[in-house]
């Protein structure tokens, strides 16, 4: 059977992020992609007008419908909008034999939507550990950290720390002033910088959606942690530059 992934994300109908964005860019790389949104959203390029997490059984059943249909090699989790739907998310990773788990935080909206209840990170607490990559920006590594109890000023130490306390790789992305466009990889006390061409004055919508969903596939192909960044970060780099401008003035992922 052909390879399968998974995309559990939020359903942005802009198509620029979550789950239409995850599907699109991973079908894109020729695997047989599913889908469950874990929410309805209303959206502007710019923003989010509201938001309604779907019921819990239904992605209970719809996990279940899908497990039982093919054997899914991944697992791209996105917007996780309540306790219930993380939950249930958490009761099946826990069980499917999943290869890999790439976890893309998804906190808050570039304009500053909350996406994430606190109630969430309990579960994300438990979800980390289960996943081969997570994939934060540094606020929301500063958001992880603090759920695990980790505090530092520095963001390499809590990306250090949390990489060891929660056993897992974590994908610092989108670094700031001179760095920004490199992502720093920590995994256990390593750490690891891909340096990437900065995109200034252009704020993408979904571009850690589409890094993380890349990366998934990649993995999920058989390329090392590494090289499944490496590759990604380069195509997210060709999107970039076929990227066009919304009626209200967001820039979008060409390339699809
Ligand atoms: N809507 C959904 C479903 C998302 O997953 C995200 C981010 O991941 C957003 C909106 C916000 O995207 P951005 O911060 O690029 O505006």
């Amino acid at each position: 059977m052909e390879k399968t992934v998974l995309a559990v994300s939020g359903l942005d109908p802009t198509g620029g992020a979550g789950l239409i964005a995850d599907v699109s860019f991973m079908r894109g790389e020729k695997v047989h992609t599913l889908g469950i949104p874990t929410a309805i959203t209303v959206q502007t390029g710019r923003k989010v007008i509201m938001v309604k997490g779907v019921p819990k059984v239904y992605l209970r059943e719809s996990l279940a419908a899908l497990r039982k249909t093919f054997r899914i090699s991944g697992v791209k989790i996105g917007m996780l909008p309540s306790q219930g739907i993380a939950r249930e998310l958490y009761r099946f990773l826990r069980t499917e034999e999943t290869e890999h788990v790439v976890l893309d935080p998804v906190f808050f909206s570039s304009y500053g939507y909350r996406l994430c209840p606190e109630s969430v990170f309990a579960v994300l607490k438990k979800l980390i550990p289960l996943s081969s990559l997570v994939t934060p920006n540094g606020q929301e590594l500063r958001q992880l950290a603090a759920i695990f109890g980790i505090k530092s000023h520095r963001k390499a130490a809590l990306g250090r720390t949390l990489s060891l306390l929660a056993d897992t790789p974590i994908l610092l992305t989108g670094g700031q002033g001179k760095e920004k466009g490199t992502d720093q990889l920590f995994r256990g006390d390593q750490m690891e910088t891909f340096p990437g061409k900065p995109v200034r004055g252009k704020n993408f919508h979904g571009s850690g959606c589409a890094l993380s969903s890349l990366i998934l596939v990649h993995l999920v192909k058989g390329h090392s942690l590494t090289e499944s960044i490496r590759i990604s970060k380069g195509k997210l780099e060709s999107l970039f530059q076929s990227g066009f401008r919304s009626l209200d003035g967001r820039w979008f992922l060409g390339g699809r």
